[in-house]
């Protein structure tokens, strides 16, 4: 997971993150004041003018392309979002304004990955991760809505039956159910996370009002049971150690 203090929703340009880049994982790509292109908005231009204010904040929309620092990747990353010039601090001594500019990101292109996604994660499961990761600059309720699509995703991929015959009927099984079933046959540890990412999806299907903290616990619980459930890692050790054995060294 990479660290929550790069994932503020927003910031100011002279303390701009160091995000990671999505194509590469290895290099750093940064907002600098120099690269941004600026765009006053309509709304904030006619509110200047009204109130005759030179201490009215200033916003903007704004874009910039993001290059990778890694010699080998260098590979480019559009964001674009909202921005706000605003008064930061006051001089006490001086009485003299400081002014900041806050940058609020709303979308990246290629998104940055919040949470590792590995090459044996099944497609699907990959590209619904993706969308979590746009969704989470936008729409955190709609983000925490996506995760939780997720879940029903990875049951249906490790073939947790949908429906039950109740009374000879066809009864769609709940989501909670599912997982219950998943514990049953697999992992019970794994089906109690599972749960867990289940409450902080819900949040987001009934309340506009969920938070980023939440919803990043939800990718962190994610992100063990994806590792869990598809051990990439695991298996590929285990697969050098048998050979090591077999053969008495490495080669
Ligand atoms: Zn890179």
């Amino acid at each position: 997971m990479i660290r929550e203090d790069c994932l503020n929703t927003f910031f100011k340009i002279s303390n701009s993150p160091n995000w990671s880049c999505p194509s590469c994982n290895k290099g750093i790509i940064k907002l600098k004041k120099e690269d941004l292109k600026l765009f006053e908005t309509r709304e904030s231009y006619f509110s200047r003018i009204e109130f005759l204010d030179a201490l009215y904040p200033t916003r903007y929309r704004f874009s910039s392309f993001l290059t990778c620092s890694d010699k080998e990747c260098q590979d480019t990353v559009i964001v674009t979002g909202n921005a706000e010039h605003d008064i930061d601090d006051v001089n006490t001594e001086t009485g003299v304004q400081i002014w900041e500019l806050y940058i609020f990101p709303q979308y990246f292109n290629p998104s940055l990955e919040i949470i590792k996604v590995e090459s044996n994660y099944p497609e699907k499961i990959q590209s619904l991760l993706k969308s979590t990761f746009e969704l989470f600059w936008i729409d955190l309720s709609s983000c925490a809505n996506k995760i939780r699509t997720t879940l029903e995703v990875l049951l249906d991929q490790q073939k947790i039956k949908k429906i039950t015959i109740k009374n000879r009927k066809k009864t769609k099984l709940t989501l909670d159910a599912r997982i219950s079933l998943f514990g049953n046959s697999r992992n019970q540890q794994v089906s109690d996370i599972l749960k867990a990412i289940k409450w902080i999806g819900n949040e987001g299907s009934h309340s506009s009002n969920i938070d980023r903290k939440s919803v990043l616990m939800g990718f962190k619980l994610l992100e063990y049971c994806l590792d869990e459930i598809f051990p990439a890692r695991k298996k590929e050790i285990l697969r050098v150690a048998k050979q090591i054995n077999k053969h008495k060294k490495y080669k």
